[in-house]
């Protein structure tokens, strides 16, 4: 069953006006749409689809996202292998369980769990991976297909957030679009998603000289900077988009509470923006849909079935 309770109500507007995009129920819609999927292809091949996760190591916050991972793995009636390793694991033995995934005709889908414990190099293990079970997309394989545009793996939360997007303001093309950060897993893949919808896209990052300048011609506004609440409503154009990919914990008081914040700041960008995501609540919830939408597809391809429609 998957969990409803994920997907609170929220007020549709901010106390300003603002379409409050409410992430949790499309991501809920979209895990639902997911799961109803997946009986065909049981009966299709003898087996569910699956995805397979590695963590190494006791990183809380990994701890966290892998559970979760798991658990709506679960909920979607596919099949989640978790492997967990100690974190004085050698590179070595990472690689080998890697490509024994790879080999697993059972196993569509392979995540390893970033950040890894240090003595692992992040890019000999991405580079492992086999590209058609890469649902994290951050193998160069699927870098390079989303960069000329072909079929491969997009990295889930800036496929999330274009879908979130799609929702909010149908076509995208001819939009100005900023896209404030500039990582591997976020902000380039991003820009590239919105150059694909015919967007007029500006990358911002740490040395971009005026940002609010930047900002503030823009229709869509997508903020993946990991600082709390830097985007500020005098930033923005009135009636923009802005999507919030930050998610940064903040003290609230003396007695070591904290409450977790975007990279803008609600409140006042809410104020002049035409739609705007929480934080939480928004983007975070459409990372894991997409993680079962890709591991749907690459089980889909990995037997030659046609995607279903709107796959
Ligand atoms: P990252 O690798 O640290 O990249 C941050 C980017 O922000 C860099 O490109 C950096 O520029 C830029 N930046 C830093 N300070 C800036 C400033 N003052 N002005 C303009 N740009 C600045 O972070 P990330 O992995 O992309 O993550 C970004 C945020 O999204 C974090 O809060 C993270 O927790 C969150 N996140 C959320 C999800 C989700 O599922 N919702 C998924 C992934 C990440 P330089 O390149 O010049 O250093």
């Amino acid at each position: 069953m998957l969990d409803r309770t994920t997907a609170t109500p929220s007020p549709a507007e901010t106390r300003h006006g603002a379409t409050r995009i409410d992430g949790a129920a499309h991501a809920l819609a979209l895990r639902e749409r997911m799961a109803a999927l997946v009986p065909d292809f049981v009966r299709a091949t003898g087996r569910p689809p699956a995805l397979a996760v590695v963590l190494v190591g006791a990183d809380p916050a990994s701890e966290v996202y892998v559970r979760s991972k798991g658990k709506a793995t679960r909920a979607a009636g596919m099949l989640s292998i978790e492997h967990r390793l100690p974190a004085d694991t050698r590179q070595d033995d990472v690689l080998r369980l890697v490509r024994a995934l790879n080999a697993d005709a059972g196993v569509d889908g392979i995540l390893v769990q970033l950040p890894l414990p240090a003595g692992i190099v992040e890019a000999a293990i991405i580079d492992a991976i086999d590209p058609d079970k890469d649902v994290d997309g951050f193998h160069m394989a699927n870098v390079g297909r989303l960069s000329i545009g072909t079929d491969g793996f997009v990295p889930c939360t800036p496929l999330g957030c274009l879908m979130l997007l799609r929702e909010t303001l149908g076509s995208l093309a001819g939009r100005e679009a900023v896209v404030v950060g500039r990582s591997n897993i976020v902000g380039k893949p991003m820009a590239q998603l919105l150059l694909q919808a015919h967007c007029t896209v500006t990358i911002a990052h740490s040395r971009t000289r005026d940002l609010p300048a930047i900002t503030r011609r823009a229709d869509i506004v997508v903020a993946a900077v990991g600082r709390p609440e830097m985007i500020r409503g005098d930033w923005i154009k009135p009636g923009a988009v802005v999507i919030d990919v930050g998610i940064n914990r903040v003290p609230v008081g003396a007695d070591g509470r904290t409450r977790l914040v975007g990279d803008v700041a609600f409140d006042e960008v809410g104020a002049v923006a035409g739609a705007i995501t929480p934080v939480p609540g928004g983007v975070g919830p459409m990372t894991i849909a997409c993680l079962l939408r890709n591991t749907l597809v690459a089980a889909h391809r990995r037997e030659q079935l046609d995607p279903p429609p709107g796959l």
